[in-house]
């Protein structure tokens, strides 16, 4: 009879509860979820929530019952704070000591904040949680200033809910284009024309350099002096996955809690998934970290399955969707910014698939505007042929006769 107790109620830790009760465990089974709400998907707060304010029952990945009637100890507002390996003992904010035979770390990632003067003031923001979603939806408002730091995925879908609410936005990027890292030059740029369109004022190659304000934020301060006027910022400059449990108990960490194909740290009886997992896939030479909602929403049915000493096998690809104005894309795969890049479809019009080439192999594929594609891509990506450049640009070859 034995007891696995996972820590993190987000997406991950909620799927994987679910998984190993599908899976067939039927020991003790708790979730620590360190938030009060039942756990809940993240990307509607920077889409239809932050617009709209609604949905998030749609968002919520369980009802109550469910985790009554699985029989699952789910103890919300409780964090984990102490993992003791040896004695396989995990410490409780309630004040409890709770044994297990396995662990699995599920604890996610959180916002980066910027160490500069003024980080402090009201009205400087972040977005990771429900209620920040509210205060975004709160200061977004008609003809307000809002100042979005960082022109990375959530950056811009913020920008684009702050635009659609009627507020007058910047956004401030150090690099040249916004994406830039993730998507290289030429589509990043697509991304940078849909925002300017929208009447976003894009400034790219700047360094933030303080927040003004007493109390209230009521700027943003450039190097070279210059003052943007504020009345809510956005600090959008990426996540950290949460590694600080796994830290303290002397788990192997490297930009995330290091763990084998199966989701297995360098403890055999703590396991890791989601976003502050970063694991070894076979398709990849290195272990890699995947902060998007289909990891967290899938890889922990097979992280259960290992924990339970079942066939855990875990070779998909990482998946990432994004919607900011009339844009909806799918990414597919992982390439290097500077990679080959082939369009099929139409740049200009924003109705294309992109496709990131490696040694005349396809290694990633983001469909805008153009649906249904992503099994396609796949099936390209993971045939790892030569692809015929003229063929793989022509619409009107179909992708799985490449
Ligand atoms: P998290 O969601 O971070 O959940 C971890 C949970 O663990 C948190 O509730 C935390 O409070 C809790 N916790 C941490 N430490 C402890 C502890 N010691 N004890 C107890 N509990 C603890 N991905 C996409 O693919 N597409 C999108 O469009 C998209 N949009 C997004 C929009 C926003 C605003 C955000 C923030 C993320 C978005 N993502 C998107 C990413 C996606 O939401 C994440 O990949 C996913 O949330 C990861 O789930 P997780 O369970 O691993 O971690």
């Amino acid at each position: 009879n034995s007891t696995i107790v996972v820590v993190g109620g987000g997406l991950a830790g909620a799927k994987a509860v679910e998984a190993l009760r599908d899976k067939g465990f039927r020991g003790q089974l708790t979730l620590l979820a360190g938030e009060d709400l039942l756990p809940y998907e993240r990307p509607p707060l920077s889409k239809d929530y932050l617009q709209k304010g609604e949905g998030l029952d749609d968002a919520t990945v369980h009802a109550r019952e469910w985790y009554s009637d699985n029989d699952v100890d789910l103890r919300l507002g409780v964090r984990a704070t102490e993992l003791d390996l040896a004695d396989r003992v995990v410490t409780t904010s309630a004040g409890e000591e709770l044994s297990y035979d396995a662990l699995l770390l599920a604890t996610g990632a959180q916002p980066r904040h910027l160490d500069l003067p003024g980080a402090d003031l009201d009205g400087v923001l972040s977005l990771r949680t429900v209620s920040d979603s509210d205060d975004l939806r709160e200061a977004f408002r008609a003809d307000r200033d809002i100042v979005i730091v960082g022109g990375g995925w959530i950056g811009l879908e913020t920008a684009a809910a702050a635009s659609n609410a009627g507020a007058k936005v910047t956004v401030l990027e150090s690099l040249e284009l916004p994406l830039l890292k993730v998507l290289g030059p030429k589509l990043a740029q697509v991304f940078a024309d849909l925002h300017r369109e929208h009447g976003v004022d894009l400034r790219t190659g700047v360094q933030v350099e303080g927040f003004e304000g007493t109390g209230d934020v009521t700027g943003v301060r450039l190097a070279g002096g210059e003052v943007i006027p504020a009345d809510a910022v956005v600090v959008g400059v990426g996540a950290a996955p949460d590694v600080s449990l796994a830290q303290g108990a002397g788990l192997e960490v490297d930009d995330g809690i290091v763990t084998d194909a199966e989701g297995r740290t360098s403890d055999p009886n703590v396991f890791a998934v989601g976003d502050v997992a970063r694991f070894t896939h076979p398709d990849y030479p290195e272990p890699i970290r995947v902060e998007h909602w289909a990891n967290a929403l899938d890889h922990p049915a097979a992280v259960a399955a290992a924990m339970l000493g079942q066939d855990a096998t875990w070779d998909e690809l990482p998946y990432f969707y994004t919607d900011q104005y009339d844009l909806g894309m799918e990414y597919v795969g992982l390439a290097d910014p500077d990679d080959e890049v082939l369009i099929r479809g139409d740049l200009g019009k924003r109705e294309f698939i992109a496709f990131w080439l490696q040694d005349g192999k396809v290694v990633a594929g983001m469909n805008v505007n153009v649906w249904d594609v992503v099994d396609d891509v796949k099936a390209l990506i993971c045939s790892g042929k030569q692809v015929d450049r003229a063929r793989l640009a022509d619409p009107d070859v179909p992708l799985d006769a490449l």
